[in-house]
């Protein structure tokens, strides 16, 4: 009789945070055109998910736990999403993925995420952590991360930091934000990405961090964002929709920290993916068709702090822009 333990596969699990709008999505996007045999658990803010779009073009296992951040509202959620892929997994002879990809939502603390991974004892010995990533934008980041407690929690959490936006940000701005990186994350490696663009060997070669998780993870604060989400049924155009983006990014200025949306403009044959931050709104991203498009235009808004008034200016511009964009529903998450 053989009373070797049984040894069990540990699937690796790689974790993706960063502040709202630092391109966690554009860095995973990237990642899995060179690692296809990925699942991915995507955690979204807002009630609506938009990330998920960007990835329309990969053929791959993908959860998405959404209107909530993972380190909170959403966190009891993640072991039961982590346990079904594994038992899919497991019952199946032709192994449908190699490794996991957690993006977690802008706003999340990755350390509950870490905890439920490396904690629970059913998880732990089915998956081993490989390590965390955290994005930030060279243009905003130094001063999210002295704003925000969340994106200073992702940046000392993180193994591996990639600085996006650098193409766009000048050297000052850079310097600063390397700096304030240096006093929090000394350990950590720190890599350029412009545009998800990363050589993955860098990416994944993780230092060797010391990972000190406490005992039970207090009850986090409410983060205090709030997000809604617009959704138009009529052809809303980019031309009309642009000049409106800027005159909220102008009117609610820092405290609008993050818009999204998958937008069906008539003049293309395929959706646009729309993305903003403050200080900077992305030229619109072509996305492949699908037979599984709505045709129905969706934005969703993150704010920090109140989001009373930004619905109504929205949709008020709009109808004053166009009668022919009548918007049909609107979901505060
Ligand atoms: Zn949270």
């Amino acid at each position: 009789m053989n009373l070797a333990p049984k040894t069990i596969q540990r699937i690796p699990v790689i974790v993706i945070s960063g502040f709202l709008g630092s391109g966690k999505t554009t860095l995973l996007n990237r990642l899995l055109t060179q690692l296809p045999r990925s699942a991915v658990i995507i955690n979204e803010f807002g009630a609506t998910p938009i990330d998920q779009q960007l990835l329309r073009e990969h053929n791959i296992p993908l959860s998405t736990l959404s209107g909530g951040c993972l380190c909170c509202q959403v966190r009891d959620a993640l072991a039961p999403v982590l346990k079904n892929l594994r038992m899919a997994w497991e019952n199946s002879s032709e192994k449908p993925f190699d490794r996991i990809i957690i993006e977690t939502s802008g706003v999340a603390n990755p350390e509950p995420v870490l905890d439920v991974l490396l904690k629970q004892n059913w998880l732990s010995a089915r998956y081993s952590l490989q390590g965390v990533i955290a994005t930030i934008s060279a243009l905003n980041g130094a001063e999210v991360i002295d704003r925000f407690p969340e994106a200073h929690a992702q940046i000392a959490w993180a193994d591996t930091i990639a600085i996006t936006h650098s193409d766009l940000a000048d050297a000052g701005q850079l310097k600063i934000l390397q700096n304030r990186i240096s006093q929090l994350s000394p350990t950590a490696k720190c890599l350029e990405v412009i545009n998800g663009d990363v050589e993955l060997e860098h990416l994944l070669a993780f230092p060797t961090k010391y990972r000190y998780l406490g005992g039970e993870i207090a009850d986090l604060p409410d983060h205090g964002f709030n997000s809604v989400t617009l959704q138009f049924e009529k052809p809303l155009t980019w031309t009309r929709l642009e000049p409106l983006l800027h005159n909220l990014m102008a009117k609610y200025s820092e405290n609008l920290v993050r818009f999204k949306g998958l937008i069906f403009d008539p003049i293309f044959d395929h959706p646009l993916l729309i993305q903003g931050a403050p200080g900077v709104l992305h030229p619109p991203a072509h996305l492949p068709a699908r037979e599984s498009d709505d045709f129905v235009s969706r934005l969703v808004f993150i704010m920090a702090g109140s989001i009373d008034g930004l619905a109504d200016d929205m949709l008020q511009q709009i109808n004053l822009t166009s009668n022919l964009n009548h918007p049909l529903e609107l979901n505060h998450a």
